[in-house]
């Protein structure tokens, strides 16, 4: 943080803001919205969320040593009389939260790379980071934190030990990509597929490829963008870019193509890549082809960015999963595949069809409802039976409302066990009743689901 500057007056130029107390000749050292981040000489934002108003804790950001302090034009700031702070005030402080994070990105000339796409943001980001570590000190985007406060975030991090940044951003509508690419400024731009995630908003898959293409649009000439050849919306977005583009895939003709894809051992998969002109073996710590086109984004990436092949394979060497992202365990004398991180039709797809690529023993889904999906919600669910049947799933355990829907397609269908649980509890007497020796059992659903207790729940047991 120590290269951190912004004046006064530079924060009042960028965010249009009036100046309503002014106690010092400022400098502030730090952007924060968060007062357990607050440190010496920071700058606070007030913002309005659901649950807490930022305009309640500027007396508390004063004393932890913020000297400044963003409020909206609203706020009533004779309420900070005794606070000895700047008082600024906006039309709108997550605005002038954002403006200050463009202003700060600006002072920067390395490579911003934007990961966006339905599925496999933040394991791209993720991976994405890794490969690059190879050669660069990385900033990412932390966890999730995808969206018009996270983004800030994470670019308001930005120091001069960085080479680079990679951060992920996410949208539930149109217009919403825009917004975050004029904040980032990406100069590369990856788009990982297009699915039916937020259709409520959206609506149709057409206006989805349309919000993600929005990422294609923002990249400038002399940048790049990367794109999935085998995902029919997304290798047309060349047509709506003025960058370079630079393809992945397994199927289709593409810089960097994938093949010889096998699973070794637990956890594991391994495959060789084309790199441009040259080829390359690869070891990735995860399961799931999906995962391997999120890893072939990410070597896309390095491969746009100059890696050395040796530089990727070191990076990625380096690549440590996150919990509940198609993760692997034994529990007892069976196995577990923890994706219950989230569920979207498009990932529950690309985790059946891992599924049913297992050999040993029987295939058990335990599934949970799909949350976001409009009108699409009751056919979503009953797809999934579908979907279950065809990677040989013999065993359903279903929880919450909309999985209804697949419990009955399920029945309908004839798969041969199928159960509705009320709770959790339910759901792991069921298994305990039906679990045999060298089963495989996914666990899927949308993360408001919590899925994942019931394997801890199970854990316990064994
Ligand atoms: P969010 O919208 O919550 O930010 P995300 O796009 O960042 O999600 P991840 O968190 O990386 O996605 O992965 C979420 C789930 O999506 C994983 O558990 C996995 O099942 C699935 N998934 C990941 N990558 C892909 C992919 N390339 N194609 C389809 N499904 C995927
Ligand atoms: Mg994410």
């Amino acid at each position: 943080m120590a290269d951190f500057q912004f004046t006064l007056t530079q924060v009042m130029q960028v965010t249009n803001a009036v100046l309503k107390k002014i106690t010092s000749a400022s400098i502030f050292g730090g952007v924060t919205t968060d007062t357990r981040k607050v440190e010496e000489g920071m700058l606070f934002v007030a913002l309005k969320g659901e649950k807490f108003d930022g305009h309640d804790f500027i007396a508390e950001a004063a004393k932890k040593g913020a000297i400044g302090a963003i409020v909206n034009k609203d706020y009533d700031v004779s309420r900070l009389e005794d606070v000895e702070i700047d008082i600024l005030a906006v039309n709108d402080t997550l605005k002038a939260y954002q403006d200050l994070a463009k202003l700060w990105r600006s002072k920067f000339s390395i490579p911003v790379i934007g990961i966006t796409g339905s599925n496999g943001k933040t394991t791209t980001k993720d991976l994405t980071a890794a490969v690059l570590s190879g050669k660069w000190n990385v900033l990412k985007t932390q966890a999730n934190f995808n969206n018009e406060i996270g983004l800030p975030m994470t670019l308001l991090q930005l120091n001069k030990s960085y080479d680079v940044a990679v951060v992920e951003m996410g949208m539930r509508g149109l217009g919403q990509i825009k917004l975050l690419t004029d904040i980032a400024k990406p100069t590369i731009g990856v788009i990982t597929n297009v699915g039916e995630t937020h259709m409520e908003l959206l609506g149709s898959i057409e206006n989805i490829a349309k919000a993600k293409s929005e990422m294609a649009q923002a990249i400038e000439i002399d940048g790049k963008v990367v794109l999935n050849a085998d995902d029919e919306h997304v290798a047309k977005m060349h047509e709506v870019t003025k960058a370079r583009p630079i393809y992945f895939g397994i199927n289709h003709a593409a810089d960097v193509k994938a093949f010889n894809v096998k699973t070794v051992g637990e956890g594991k998969t391994e495959f060789d890549a084309f790199i441009g002109e040259n080829m390359a073996h690869f070891t990735l710590n995860m399961l799931g082809i999906h995962n391997v086109y999120n890893c072939l984004a990410a070597l896309a990436v390095g491969y746009a960015c100059g890696l050395t092949i040796e530089e990727m394979q070191k990076g990625l060497a380096s690549f440590k999963p996150t919990a509940m992202r198609f993760e692997y365990k034994k529990v007892g004398d069976f196995n577990v595949i923890n994706d219950a991180y989230n569920a979207s039709p498009m990932s529950t797809k690309a985790a059946l069809s891992n599924l049913a690529k297992v050999t040993d023993g029987r295939k058990i889904l335990v599934m949970g409802d799909m949350f976001e999906l409009g009108s699409v919600e009751v056919k979503a669910h009953e797809d999934i039976a579908v979907q279950a049947k065809e990677a040989g799933v013999s065993i359903i355990v279903t929880r919450g409302t909309l999985t209804q829907n697949t419990a009955r397609k399920a029945r309908e269908i004839g798969i041969p066990e199928v159960y509705e649980c009320a709770n959790h509890e339910e759901a792991v007497a069921t298994l305990k009743k039906v679990l045999q020796k060298d089963d495989t059992v996914l666990f899927k659903g949308s993360h408001g689901m919590h899925m994942e207790k019931i394997i801890e729940l199970l854990e316990n047991e064994y």
